[in-house]
């Protein structure tokens, strides 16, 4: 078989980890299959060079900026090839741009366009294992960019597409998809399987286990994700489409995000084109608008007030700076201090009253509810920052998630 492997952060923390994978490899080697195997910085590096760039500059250039953090998984690949030579394995690694992966030019949240799998395959024929940096690529002028934070799951998946392997692996701290992060609830059940699309929105909510992008890759090249621990060999969690037991389930997940800011807007006058204006000024500068809440209009003035990710909260103020003399609102505000808690599951489809547990859960725990939002298979609601994660605990009670 050929196997697509990565392997986070945590997996390859130190020396003793590393080799630790190293020898995960070569026995999966040795059993005949043929690897490639995509890998992460080394533990907190990437937090880490931050960090660093934060005490140099106050305002990076977002070029400069993936230029620093695509190093960190250059390392880690140099390393663990060491250690899986050492076993006695042919290896050769090679970084985002020798595989030839191509990205858009969005940096630090650049997407992959296409891989030019010759390199790749040329590898395998001669009989290496072929230890790709994840989280990286380039643009079409040569830069290199990154793909957003968590992004190695993503350059996993697509070259797992791109050499059409039978199987993608994603090892990582916890032994695979829990129903709530087992971090923040002990009691969480681990889902021997999920569909694509719950998945995708329990990623895209804030469960970092996987990152969205390479949950919506494989969905549409119908890549099978199997979610596992490097520490152990117990049986993780299965992606792919369709899965029984999650469409008996109300709800599958309870997710947190604290990556999440939100701004308001104070007496915009009633004109036309005004949404158009503030949100197409936010979408130019690569800024997701997430939850829009509108009042209605009184005395020809309306308020406004929407969530962005915490971390593009000061490019998203500059904006709204600018436009103020333009737009004419009164005034505008932001916290950063909220976070975003949601439920997923496809079961709300067919079951009415999903929302209000939650909600009643929310309210019994006094938690106040500044934002909602819902779709077919989820239900969100911005709170305050500093009881998320006893929201996710008493909404996981709620819906019984431990017992499943
Ligand atoms: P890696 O470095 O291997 O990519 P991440 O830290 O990105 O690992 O993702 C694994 C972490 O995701 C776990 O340690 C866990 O705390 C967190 N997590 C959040 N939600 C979930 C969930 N629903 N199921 C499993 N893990 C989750
Ligand atoms: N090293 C990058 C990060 O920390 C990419 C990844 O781990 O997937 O976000
Ligand atoms: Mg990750």
């Amino acid at each position: 078989m050929l196997i697509v492997q990565k392997y986070g952060g945590s997996s390859v923390a130190n020396p003793e980890r590393i080799r630790n994978v190293a020898n995960r490899i070569v026995k999966a080697r040795n059993e005949g299959h043929d690897l490639v195997i995509v890998v992460s910085a080394m533990g907190d590096t990437t937090d880490d060079l931050i960090s660093l760039m934060k005490q140099v500059s106050n305002n990076p250039s977002e070029r400069e900026k993936d230029m620093l953090l695509s190093t960190g998984e250059q390392v880690s690949i140099a390393l663990l090839s060491m250690a899986i030579k050492d076993l006695g394995c042919d290896v050769v690694s090679l970084t985002g741009a020798q595989v030839g992966i191509k990205t858009t030019n969005i940096h630090t949240k650049a997407k992959i366009a296409s891989v030019n799998e010759q390199r790749l395959q040329l590898e395998l024929d001669q009989g290496n294992v072929v230890v790709v940096a994840g989280f990286q690529g380039v643009d079409d002028d040569n830069n290199i960019t990154t793909l957003g934070r968590g992004g190695s799951d993503t350059t996993a998946v697509a070259l797992a597409v791109a050499l059409k392997a039978d199987l993608c692996e994603i090892y990582t701290d916890v032994d695979g998809v829990y129903t709530a992060d087992p971090r923040v609830v002990p009691e969480a059940s681990k889902l021997p399987s999920i569909s694509y699309d719950e998945m995708l929105e329990l990623a895209s909510l804030g469960a970092q286990v996987l990152h969205p992008r390479s949950v919506e890759l494989a969905k549409l090249y119908g890549v099978t994700l199997q979610v596992r621990s490097s520490f152990n060999f117990t049986v993780g969690t299965v992606v792919q489409e369709g899965s029984k037991m999650e469409k008996d389930l109300m709800v599958t997940g309870v997710t947190q995000d604290t990556n999440t800011a939100k701004i308001g807007l104070f007496n915009i006058p009633v004109k036309k084109r005004i949404a158009f204006k503030i949100f197409g000024a936010l979408s130019s500068a690569n800024i997701n608008v997430d939850i829009i809440v509108q009042s209605a209009a009184h005395n020809n003035v309306k308020d406004m007030s929407f969530t962005i990710a915490r971390s593009d909260l000061q490019k998203a103020l500059r904006i709204i700076e600018w436009l103020q003399p333009e737009i004419g609102f009164a005034g505008y505000t932001h916290d950063e201090d909220v976070a975003k808690v949601s439920i997923v599951g496809a079961g709300m489809i067919s079951n009415s009253g999903v929302a209000t547990m939650m909600f009643e859960a929310l309210a019994d725990n006094d938690i106040s509810i500044e934002m909602i939002t819902t779709s077919e298979i989820k239900v969100s609601c911005i709170i305050k920052d500093s009881d998320a994660a006893k929201a996710v605990k008493v909404i996981h009670e709620k819906f019984q998630l431990d017992q499943i």
